[in-house]
Parts: C-alpha cells; sequence; structure tokens
C-alpha cells in the first residue's frame, strides 16, 4: 500500500485530507510543522508527501529545501499544498525543490490527480476506480 506523509499544521485541514483520501488505498502518515515532516520522512520514506507551506517551527519550503538535500529522502515526491495563491508562489515551491503544487481549497478530485499523478502507476487501483 503506498504510504503518503501528510503535513500541516492546521488539524482540521490534515482530517480533510485524511478524510478526502479515506478508503483509496493509502497509508497515511501525519505531522505537524517542516521539522517534524523532515525527521518522519527520514525515518519513514514515504512513497509521497503533502507538505503545506505556512507552518511554526519550519515551513513547507524549508522543509521541501532539507528534504532535497537529504540522500535519503531526495527522491520522495513533494507536493506542496499552500493557500497562496498567486504565480510567484507557485514558482517558489518549485524552486525549492517541489515536484507540485495545489492550491487551497482543492477538491476531493484534485487532490486524488496530484496523488496519483506521483505514485507508481500500478499502486493505489481504489484511488483509480474513484476518479473514473
Ligand atoms: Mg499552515
Amino acid at each position: 500500500m503506498p504510504r503518503i506523509l501528510v503535513v500541516d499544521d492546521d488539524p482540521n485541514s490534515r482530517k480533510i485530507i485524511e478524510l478526502m483520501l479515506s478508503s483509496q488505498g493509502y497509508a497515511l502518515t501525519f505531522a505537524e510543522n517542516g521539522r517534524d515532516a523532515v525527521s518522519k520522512a527520514q525515518a519513514e520514506e514515504p512513497d509521497l508527501i503533502l507538505i503545506d507551506v505556512l507552518m511554526p517551527i519550519m515551513n513547507g519550503h524549508e522543509a521541501t529545501r532539507h528534504l532535497k538535500a537529504d540522500p535519503r529522502t531526495r527522491q520522495i515526491p513533494v507536493v506542496a499544498l499552500t493557500a497562496l495563491a498567486f504565480e510567484s508562489d507557485r514558482q517558489e515551491a518549485l524552486s525549492v525543490g517541489c515536484n507540485g503544487y495545489l492550491s487551497k481549497p482543492f477538491t476531493r478530485r484534485e487532490l486524488l490527480e496530484a496523488v496519483l499523478g506521483f505514485l507508481p502507476s500500478d499502486a493505489a487501483p481504489d484511488a483509480r476506480q474513484a476518479l473514473a
């Protein structure tokens, strides 16, 4: 089962993502800030990381820089989740090494499409069915 690390400081946002991805064939783990995300990513080596940008202690962009500088985690795709909706914000997410970008608020379909875009093609048949 593909493993996704969900990183957001807002418990409601984590819950929404959990509900959107429930019963889709993913194993989810959670982190509340960038520092927590980096250590969990190193320990768990998830298949995908969904990371909020604005967080205390360490923000999503700084965490992504750390993840992409570490041989243990640099191959893990990172999708930035942000309420910032300007083109410059998208560019910044990509410039720090994020592999994708999703603007909040996003629909369940948008989230599933983003997730499926980064996981192996034979993974998560349930999610593919949900989009069919
Ligand atoms: Mg936040």
